[in-house]
């Protein structure tokens, strides 16, 4: 049987490089396609001599010919701090990006899974945020260049299942961690636990009363093969609803580290979301999904994963 074809876009990333490890494990085909600006190639070292398995090194934004049947699109710059100082190609990367990858699915018919963001709420007034919420959010916010090209790749992909019928899925991804995350691009969880092996204190921007629920990468990757292989083509949040002030979050780490380790304020990032935790109602009913990892037994698999790999 000939394997089912992907190209997973920022497949050297956190989240596609693990969807690359479930593809491959399942016997499928996967085009990796990346141009390491973010992503590691370390996250796929171990695929490199595997027949089912190609590196593309290339911006997603570029021109692309493959004959494929799935592809999963999360190639984009996701980390606030990274963003913040990158913010036009952060644009153009996740607009055109996307345009150039929904072109690609429909030259081969081939189903389309958008990663779009709980950013795309912005700073929300209602809290748990359901798919039907619109949002808090302005185009002339310096998160904007991230939360607006989201929403301008999600009205792409509502587009081209209006126009031509793609079968396109909108994967709402809240904040997650695990395995394979970068422990250097600034955000909380990778932060956090850096900061506490290498006995620096940690860097709460602040007074750390601001919240986010955090999702265990293997809850995620479930989440999104079972939405892939659906018939859905509505945005489905997928995010775990345990929502905690990022406070508690730096105490959690610092017990499980088993250091004693200090917390320093600074000043609030500008314009970002107070509050964060998904509404998951949709995806219980349609998928039948929800998250079974708690956070401290997510926490310590990240910490052991650091030590293991990085410390
Ligand atoms: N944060 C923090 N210290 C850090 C990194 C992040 O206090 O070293 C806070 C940040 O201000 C935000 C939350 O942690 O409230 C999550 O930030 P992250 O960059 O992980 O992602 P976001 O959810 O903002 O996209």
């Amino acid at each position: 049987m000939i394997p089912k074809k992907n190209l997973v876009t920022g497949g050297a990333g956190f989240i596609g490089s693990r969807i690359i490890d479930k593809l491959i494990n399942q016997g499928e085909f996967v085009y990796c396609l990346d141009d390491l600006s973010n992503g590691s190639k370390a996250n796929t070292s171990k695929w490199s001599s595997n027949k089912n398995f190609e590196f593309i090194n290339q911006c997603v934004t570029k021109p692309l010919k493959i004959k494929v049947d799935k592809i999963w699109h999360f190639a984009c710059i996701a980390s606030p701090e990274l963003y913040l100082k990158n913010p036009i190609s952060t644009t153009n990367i996740s607009f055109n990006g996307t345009l150039k990858m929904l072109y690609l699915a429909k030259e081969n018919n081939a189903k389309f899974l958008f990663s779009s963001s709980s950013e795309i709420y912005g700073n929300p007034k209602i809290n748990p945020q359901k798919e039907k919420y619109y949002g808090n959010i302005s185009t002339s916010s310096i998160r904007a260049c991230y939360s607006e090209s989201k929403r301008l790749s999600e009205v792409l992909c509502f587009d081209f299942i209006r126009e031509f019928n793609l079968d396109v899925k909108i994967a709402r991804i809240f904040n997650s961690y695990g395995p394979n995350m970068s422990f250097s691009d600034g955000r909380v969880v990778g932060n956090f636990i850096r900061q506490a092996f290498k006995n620096k204190y940690l860097t709460i921007f602040g007074d750390g009363t601001q919240t986010r629920s955090f999702c265990f990468i293997d809850d995620l990757l479930d989440g999104l093969i079972k939405l892939m292989n659906s018939e859905i083509n509505e945005p489905i949040n997928l995010g775990n609803t345990n929502e905690i002030s990022i406070k508690d979050l730096a105490q959690i780490i610092i017990n499980l580290v088993e250091r004693k380790i200090q917390i320093k304020n600074f000043d609030m990032r500008i314009d970002e979301p107070l509050t964060r935790k998904p509404c998951i109602n949709k995806a219980k009913d349609l998928l039948n999904w929800e998250p079974k990892i708690k956070l401290k037994e997510g926490l310590s698999k990240t910490i052991l994963h650091y030590r293991n790999y990085h410390y």
